[in-house]
């Protein structure tokens, strides 16, 4: 029998990461930390064991869209896969959203949540995705001071019961641009009191969501994003069929390739104002800081779990007489991606902690104005840096991590997206109100530092 070489292996997620259980430990008081400690090592545990076995077996499976059914009626049915069930389940029994919203550890909360979903997020297939925006919907919400809406929708979207729990899809981007979403050309009208929507939304993901938040713009109102309105909308009505929302088709992508990304047609979609009629860009902007710290999150943890096989296959790999990772080279390598992935580790969850302390009214004006700066620059720079180390990690594994079957190539695939969705790194740095925030940052800073002098 020939040679057969071992492959990587993970072990317990939480226990194996020494940056991360640092961090905790510097970051929390310790009594939060003995109370949490638990949870981690559950999640840490699923992460390396069950949910990673279920990621390499369920690596063929896609979202399947059935557009019609045998009678002719169009159900525009979505069945994801098998992993994105178990992901959901796990994601709310272990309230990867809920954590942040029952403020059982105050401020604290927020680093709770987003240790378990750094654990999470590599085994997950970006089921990460639903639930930043889940998590960046009920963030909007409780910030609309719409009754009606915080009432019925938002203990959905924080449940930890999988019968309740609902995810919300985040409809910005059309075809005439994601970036500019100014340029949005769906129209919303008042049809006897009850808003309807017409257009077409191009990049709509987990379009399993049981709700959305979307823009459009009120007939009558002008052009550019001050005239955009946010809205909710429910994707089935109450008999399960399509609320005048139709998928088009589901989108062929490099990667992320388990999120269903349908392009979308709204005919006269029923939809209820969220925050009055204008301004729907600036209202929807807390859903998206959320979800740009999840993104900054999901990139450090995607960067931690390429160098936690590279590092195992490492101890495994025999070349030239001895392992790889008794190779000054290679180690040095690794030692390198190890550099990137832990300043990314740090970065994200300084942006946790600030989104935290503010959220529970625990922040100064000058960590407010930090959030607000660090939030887009944490984003496009973890991403970028997850996408590098992607790919020196698959350069590895030498020719094995180019193969599919070894689940490697899915890492780079998937870190791809990061850069790209939430707003592309010129975007983000282009971003105004961090422009601002850093000018005001500088001129305090400069201020002080001539008092000083
Ligand atoms: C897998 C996937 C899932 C997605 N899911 C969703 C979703 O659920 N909901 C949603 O709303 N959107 C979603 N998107 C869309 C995503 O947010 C947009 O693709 C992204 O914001 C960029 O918009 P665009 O594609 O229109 O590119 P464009 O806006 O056309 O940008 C093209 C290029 O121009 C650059 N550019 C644009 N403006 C400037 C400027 N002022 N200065 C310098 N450079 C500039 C950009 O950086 C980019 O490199 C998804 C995208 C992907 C890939």
């Amino acid at each position: 029998m020939s040679f057969v070489q071992a492959p990587p292996q993970l072990g317990n997620q939480y226990a194996a990461d020494r940056a991360l259980r640092r961090l905790l430990a510097h970051a929390l008081p310790v009594e939060v930390l003995r109370d949490i400690e638990p949870s981690l090592a559950a999640m840490g545990e699923l992460a390396g064991g069950e949910l990673y076995r279920l990621q390499l077996a369920d690596r063929d499976n896609e979202p399947k869209h059935t557009a019609w059914d045998a009678w002719g009626n169009r159900i525009d049915r979505v069945e994801v896969s098998p992993l994105w069930r178990v992901a959901e389940r796990i994601a709310v029994e272990h309230g990867l959203v809920a954590t942040a919203y029952e403020h059982k550890h105050g401020l604290h909360s927020r680093l709770h949540q987003f240790a378990l979903a750094y654990l999470f997020s590599p085994s997950a297939d970006l089921y990460g995705c639903p639930l930043a925006m889940t998590d960046g919907a009920a963030r909007v919400l409780l910030g609309s001071g719409s009754e009606n809406l915080i009432k019925h929708a938002l203990p959905h979207l924080t449940a930890r019961d999988p019968g309740q729990f609902w995810t919300c899809g985040q409809w910005m981007t059309e075809s005439t641009g994601g970036s500019d979403v100014g340029l949005s050309e769906t129209t919303a009208r008042n049809e006897g009191g009850q808003w309807r929507l017409y257009g077409r939304k191009w990049f709509a993901s987990a379009i399993t969501s049981q709700m959305a938040l979307t823009l459009a713009r009120p007939e009558g109102n002008p052009a550019g994003g001050k005239g955009l309105a946010l809205f909710y909308v429910e994707t089935r009505d109450a008999n399960g069929r399509p609320n005048n929302i139709f998928i088009n088709r589901l989108k062929d992508k490099l990667g992320t390739r388990k999120v269903p990304t349908a392009e979308l047609e709204l005919n006269g979609a029923p939809a209820e104002l969220v925050m009055g009629k204008h301004d729907g860009i600036r209202n929807i902007a807390p859903l998206l800081n959320i979800t740009r710290t999840w993104n900054s999150v999901t990139a450090a943890s995607f960067m931690r779990r390429g160098l936690a096989l590279a590092r195992d296959y490492a101890q495994r790999r025999v070349a030239f007489g001895t392992a790889l990772a008794r190779k000054p080279l290679h180690v040095d390598t690794l030692a390198g991606l190890e550099a990137e992935f832990s300043g990314a580790l740090h970065f994200a969850f300084f942006v946790v902690e600030l989104l935290g302390r503010s959220e529970a009214g625990r922040a100064s004006e000058q960590q407010t104005g930090l959030l607000r700066v660090l939030t887009p620059l944490a984003k496009l720079t973890t991403a970028k840096q997850a996408v590098a180390v992607a790919s020196e990690v698959i350069e590895a594994f030498g020719g094995a991590g180019y193969v599919e079957d070894s689940g490697l190539p899915l890492l780079l695939r998937d870190a791809q997206v990061l850069p790209i969705w939430e707003g592309t790194t010129n975007v983000l740095a282009l971003d105004r109100g961090y422009a601002r925030q850093a000018c005001c940052a500088c001129r305090r800073s400069s201020s002080a530092h001539s008092k000083r002098r």
